[in-house]
């Protein structure tokens, strides 16, 4: 196929997540570093019209869903205007983003009306005060009425929650009850070691566990899966709606079906999340360079991305993703 972006594995890329920001309002335990990490200075990001300009070349090779991400995406000023920028990009056809829906209440019926298509919102505990210790923020009510805000105004919701092992796994069964009563799909995402976020084997659960906590109080019936690159296993619950999704990220490699590649928040290109190939896109966006070449720089890197990551659990969770955290990479 011409002007596509295709890997050397010939994996065809379609899905393009966009770091809008390393900041966040929350700190979380599994994902920031608990001494802190660095921010960099706003002139740093990418403005929205150098997004629009990568992501209206990306799209012209193929990318058609365009995922905002972070950090916390709701906290970059002015969201509402960059996803009606992507709106308008000819060939993007999802806007999805990752949020932990602290400020959702107060955007999603502007989010929706401006483009976006749906909202992937990170909640661990269903109990204020075990959210108040994860997260290290009394913002437990924010975030349900982030979800009902929603959900109130149309917007399709899945809960990803991060399973670990003496830390919220007592609750798995909760969020099932959650997905029932919401209607929404609640997917459960295996932990991954990144720079300084404390991974261990002994708080790491696998999808294979989590599914026989879930099977062991309801009935599971599998579902097929939403697209071939998709990375979670989903069932229905037997007797009430919403479904349960199983990413095991950890346990059962999708590389072979990855249709992702990445921007970081600075404007570096990152074929992979685990792998810490990337290419800076600002300087020479800032330099005047012509399309032809900053296409030529992406797809330069894109025919680096690997076959596949590492087994993590074989090398007991060493870091590949190299020393930038999960939210300096984006989620
Ligand atoms: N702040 C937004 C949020 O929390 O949804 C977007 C960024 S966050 C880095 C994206 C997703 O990555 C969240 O669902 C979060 O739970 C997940 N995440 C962070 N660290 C992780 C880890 N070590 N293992 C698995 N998922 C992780
Ligand atoms: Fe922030 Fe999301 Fe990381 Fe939590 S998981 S600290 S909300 S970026």
């Amino acid at each position: 196929m011409a002007n596509q972006l295709v890997d050397r594995f010939q994996r065809r890329i379609t899905d393009l997540r966009v770091s809008v920001t390393d900041r966040c309002n929350l700190q979380c335990s599994y994902c920031m570093p608990s001494f802190g990490t660095t921010h960099v200075h706003r002139r740093e990001l990418l403005s929205f019209e150098e997004i629009q300009r990568l992501v209206t070349l990306l799209a012209s090779q193929g990318i058609e869903k365009v995922r905002l991400t972070g950090g916390e995406p709701l906290i970059r000023r002015d969201l509402i205007r960059l996803v009606q920028m992507i709106r308008q990009i000819p060939g993007v056809r999802k806007i999805p983003m990752t949020t932990n829906a602290v400020l959702l209440s107060l955007y999603a019926g502007a989010l929706q009306e401006a483009g976006l298509t749906s909202a992937n919102i990170s909640l661990d505990t269903l109990q204020r005060e075990r959210f108040q210790q994860i997260t290290g923020f009394d913002k437990f009510d924010q975030v349900m009425a982030g979800i009902h805000k929603a959900l109130e105004v149309g917007l399709p919701v899945k809960i990803n929650v991060v399973a670990i092992r003496n830390f919220n796994d007592h609750e798995v069964l909760d969020f099932v009850e959650l997905a029932g009563r919401l209607k929404v799909a609640v997917r459960f995402i295996e932990f991954m070691p990144f720079q300084d976020n404390q991974w261990s084997i002994k708080q790491f659960i696998s999808a294979r566990e989590l599914r026989r906590i879930v099977g062991s109080r309801y009935k599971l019936v599998p579902l097929e899966k939403e697209a071939l690159s998709s990375t979670s296993n989903n069932f229905r619950v037997e007797g009430q709606e919403g479904s349960i999704g199983f990413i095991a990220s950890m346990t059962e490699s999708f590389c072979s079906t990855c249709s992702r590649v990445r921007l970081t928040a600075e404007g570096y290109f990152r074929p992979c999340l685990h792998d810490s190939i990337e290419v800076d896109l600002k300087a020479p966006l800032r330099e005047g360079v012509s399309d032809q070449e900053l296409t030529e720089l992406m797809q330069r890197a894109l025919w680096q991305k690997w076959a596949e990551h590492p087994d993590f659990l074989a090398s007991s969770g060493k870091v590949t993703a190299g020393p930038r955290e999960m939210i300096r990479i984006g989620g």
